[in-house]
């Protein structure tokens, strides 16, 4: 039972030791009363928890693990570079090969500079369009996460209002919102960061129209003012060249984390030549932002992407969950909203009240051995193969069918 689980002693034990147990969005209590919160290993599609149960992971660490966990070319990519040195005084050569290998897979970069975690990546992005304009004002999207720093954090809790002072919000694809923060940041806008279509927690995902994204771009022009892409979630899964190649609207910086590395620590901006003063300017920085194993990762991750086609292995995969579902919620008699590129897609049942049938769902089918996160957009990685989707399929078939049956 429960209460007898390997997950459950460790709970009591960190309830003791971590500030409630555990925090941020990875909490287990976020998630269905079944769900680990502590996992004990994974490979390809397959994560274990500390009781060896098994699930094949639709979350992927929230998204880094983009060609499945453990990838043999990876792993000795950074076993490699380990043998070598991780932390040091300085960077290694493998800085200047990434920003090389990300300058020359993205039309918009001229340079990067990296970091370690989103959070740092976005905010050190904001840092550089102030110093490029020696303006205050952000626009940011109403909803959109894009980190856990005080200007952006979704929490409360010991958050001034001085932080986000000099942020101006706005709605994603809303042209009078976005008309009206354009106006109230007059004289003193520094820039407008923006994730490349809508995927905020809980809410049927959005592309960007082509109308909103062309106001995003005319009106930094207007104003001098910088626009940021925050492709930390999406980069390396809608297209390697950033996630706008397919919108007719280049970014002056963009952000990127998460897959970049597939699971190893390191974030990257990356810019345009006129920001390079300006990213030259500043201060910002860390211990662990050069360490050279996660870059060692990340050139083995991209080299591997671009080898096998990894956008279009994700698509396949996302196209044939998609179908399945689409196929099981009609048998069963559920309507969803599915919605998002089918990499990265966000299943909602209509009509559903406070996410409750999501919430059911996501625990029957984690009963039959799949790990779907109730109320955030799901991933789908290079090791999600036919067979392993269609075994997914199985037991979101049954967990259907019991949604169903209980009704
Ligand atoms: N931006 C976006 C769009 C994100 O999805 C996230 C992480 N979910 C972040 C920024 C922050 O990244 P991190 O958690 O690595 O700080």
């Amino acid at each position: 039972t429960l209460r007898e689980s390997a997950d459950h002693r460790l709970r009591s034990r960190a309830a003791r030791v971590v500030p409630g147990g555990m925090y941020g969005h990875q909490r287990a209590g976020l998630f269905p009363a079944n769900f680990p919160q502590f996992l004990a290993g994974g490979n390809g599609a397959i994560i274990r928890d500390v009781d060896g149960r098994e699930f094949i992971d639709f979350l992927l660490g929230y998204g880094p693990m983009v060609l499945g966990y453990q990838h043999p070319a990876v792993e000795e990519a950074a076993a490699r570079q380990r043998a070598l040195a991780d932390c040091q005084n300085a960077p290694s050569e493998r800085m200047v090969e990434l920003a090389e290998l990300l300058v020359d897979m993205v039309d918009h970069a001229d340079w990067a500079y990296f970091a370690k975690n989103g959070t740092d990546a976005t905010t050190t992005a904001l840092t550089i369009a102030r110093a490029a304009t020696g303006r205050a004002k952000i626009l940011v999207e109403r909803h959109s996460y894009h980190g856990a720093a005080p200007w952006c954090t979704p929490g409360v809790a010991g958050i001034q209002a001085a932080d986000r002072e000099n942020i101006v919000y706005f709605d994603y694809n809303d042209l009078a919102s976005l008309r009206d923060a354009f106006a109230e940041a007059d004289g003193d806008l520094a820039g407008v960061i923006i994730t490349p279509f809508k995927h905020n927690d809980g809410v049927d995902q959005e592309l960007i129209t082509a109308e909103f994204a062309g106001a995003l771009r005319t009106g930094c022009d207007a104003a001098g003012a910088v626009l940021i892409l925050d492709d930390v979630r999406c980069g390396m899964r809608l297209h390697l060249g950033s996630s706008w190649r397919d919108v007719d609207v280049e970014p002056d910086l963009s952000v990127w984390g998460k897959a970049i590395s597939n699971g190893y620590a390191v974030s990257a901006i990356l810019g345009r030549e006129s920001l390079r003063d300006a990213a030259t300017s500043i201060f910002s920085t860390g211990t662990f932002w050069f360490a050279a194993v996660p870059m060692a990762a990340a050139l083995a991750t991209i080299a591997e992407l671009r080898r096998i086609d990894g956008v279009g292995l994700q698509r396949r995969a996302g196209d044939r969950f998609k179908a399945g579902l689409v196929d099981q919620a009609n048998a069963a008699g559920f309507e969803i909203a599915y919605t998002g590129p089918s990499q990265m897609p966000y299943l909602r049942f209509v009509d559903d009240v406070d996410h409750k049938l999501s919430f059911e769902f996501s625990e029957a089918a984690l009963e039959h051995g799949v790990y779907l996160h109730p109320r955030h957009n799901w991933f789908v990685s290079t090791a999600h193969t036919d067979e392993v989707i269609d075994r997914a399929l199985e037991g979101t078939g049954m967990a259907f069918n019991q949604l169903a049956s209980a009704r």
